[in-house]
């Protein structure tokens, strides 16, 4: 059957939103946009037991900040809105009603404690064909009773009536058929009286028909609750409109053992979350990739490759390539190991190959960044930032790279001194701050040619004169290429860096 491709990223507000559910979105986007579909995004918060403040706004920047664009949903409208559950109780209740109606579903005034008290009966409990008729529903009891009972404020719920013994088939675009009997499924509630809100299961099937969803591409932890959902889809007889299904595969630990958590990430020093995230009642702060110094586009495409391949063996692919080569095909059954080293190799290339004014704006966005540029204006950030880009894996690390052009060295690393600072470097250092005085323009292009040929033509020793340069410098031996560094610096920093060490630097007894 062919019909538009609609996809729907459904997250719940319970919380930051973890880095599984950012593939599950970006697969969604992924797949949208290769099919020139439409994205939507749902809130699904009808679980207000669960609701967490400042979750959908985590949500939305998220997002935003990954540059996974949403077509329809709470802040884009749209023509199937309202786009957050919590809004849509009149429809749930009319659909609620129908199953009602049809004899598809019942209410159930079993108390929490009953039920308890059941389950300490009969042994592996569960409220199902076998045990429904042993309840307090409106399958037991007459109905002008069940009427009073509702009509008296009595809490009650609607709970699915499964048919015993059925062989459901959930069609799985990626794992193929996945079939299971009905008898392992309880009746399962829909809905509660208690804050009239409908559960989960019947907002998200409800939704999913009403917003004409092709496919629902969510993490594999819903594939459980697949068969639930291709009965309700039955039961409404949307059966011809039913999405196909699409169950991603785990994000497991970097060992392979075990699904990835919140606190792997703490543990194991990555983030597992997009952006940072402040815990509203505790405090706590779990951090996120963004604060973390990577790049939007490294983060992208680095949790693409985590379950999916284009199919060869390319890595670094553009947004555009990544949704030209999408496809279930390629997405594999097997759990994929959140590799964080490879995280952070993506971040590495992505750096690597910004321009550099692009990568000094990034830079300059953070609070170290931009205290540079305050000192000493933007294009010597860019010219500093040009020369160590590909010296690091994160954002933040530039600081320590670029540190020594803000900071003029005020103490020499002790081995570099053993090991390259003779008798007479002094000497030859002031020499050297004469022929630097004579370089016009003071450019490493000038000046690189000048002074090897000074070194060679009084035979100096070039990597300890090179090298007691750089100590002055820099304060250590270490750094991008030196005759780039001097031109950045100017001479007269130059100059004076070298008085400094000349003046200061001593032989180690
Ligand atoms: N609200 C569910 C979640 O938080 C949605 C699952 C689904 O996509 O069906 O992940």
């Amino acid at each position: 059957m062919n019909r538009p491709v609609r996809v729907r990223f459904a997250p719940s507000p319970t919380g930051p939103l973890h880095i599984g559910g950012v593939r599950t979105a970006l697969y969604n986007y992924l797949f949208a946009r290769r099919m020139g579909g439409t994205m939507i995004l749902r809130i699904e918060d009808t679980d207000r037991t669960r609701f967490v403040p400042g979750a959908e706004e985590y949500i939305n920047e998220a997002l935003a900040w990954l540059g996974i664009g949403i077509d329809e949903g709470v802040r884009e409208g749209g023509a199937y809105g309202p786009y957050k559950q919590s809004e849509r109780r009149d429809i749930y209740r009319r659909y609620v009603k129908r199953l009602l109606d049809a004899g598809k579903a019942y209410i159930a005034f079993d108390t929490p404690a009953e039920l308890e008290a059941k389950r300490g009966e009969i042994a592996n409990f569960q409220y199902d064909a076998s045990t429904r008729n042993t309840m307090r529903n409106s399958l037991t009891m007459p109905s002008d009773e069940v009427q009073r009972l509702i009509e008296t404020g009595t809490q009650y719920v609607v709970r699915f009536k499964i048919e015993p013994d059925r062989d459901i088939v959930v069609h799985d675009l990626i794992r193929g058929d996945v079939s299971i009997n009905s008898n392992i499924l309880d009746d399962k509630v829909l809905y509660k009286s208690a804050d009239d809100l409908p559960t989960y299961h019947l907002a998200n099937i409800v939704d999913d028909h009403l917003m004409e969803v092709s496919h629902v591409i969510r993490g594999e932890e819903w594939l459980p609750s697949a068969p639930l959902h291709v009965l309700l889809y039955e039961a409404f007889g949307w059966q011809d409109t039913m999405p196909a299904w699409v169950h991603l595969p785990l994000l497991l630990k970097p060992d392979g053992k075990g699904k990835l958590s919140k606190r792997d990430g703490d543990r194991l020093g990555f983030p597992v979350f997009p952006l940072d995230w402040i815990d509203p009642e505790t405090g706590d702060r779990s951090s996120g990739y963004r604060e973390a110094g990577y790049l939007p586009e490294a983060v992208i495409n680095f949790l693409a490759l985590l379950g999916w391949n284009p199919g060869d063996d390319r890595e670094l692919m553009t947004i555009d390539e990544l949704v030209e080569a999408f496809s279930f095909d390629h997405c594999s059954k097997k759990g994929a190991k959140f590799d964080f080293e490879k995280g952070k190799w993506f971040n590495h290339e992505y750096i690597s190959a910004m321009s550099d004014v692009d990568l000094a704006t990034r830079f300059a966005a953070t609070p170290r960044g931009e205290q540079c540029v305050a000192e000493r204006g933007p294009d010597y950030l860019t010219s500093a930032v040009s020369l160590v880009k590909t010296r690091v894996n994160l954002i933040g690390e530039l600081w320590e790279q670029i540190r020594f052009f803000y900071e003029a060295p005020v103490t020499y690393a002790e081995k570099d001194i053993r090991k390259r600072w003779k008798p007479d470097t002094p000497a030859i250092l002031t020499a050297l701050i004469e022929v630097l005085q004579g370089i016009e323009p003071f450019t490493a292009a000038t000046g690189e040619p000048i002074v090897l040929e000074w070194i060679k033509n009084n035979e100096y020793h070039l990597g300890n004169v090179m090298n007691a340069f750089r100590l002055t410098v820099v304060g250590e031996c270490k750094g991008p290429h030196m005759f780039d560094i001097i031109e950045v610096l100017g001479r007269d920093e130059t100059i004076s860096r070298l008085q400094r060490g000349i003046d200061t630097i001593t032989l180690p007894q």
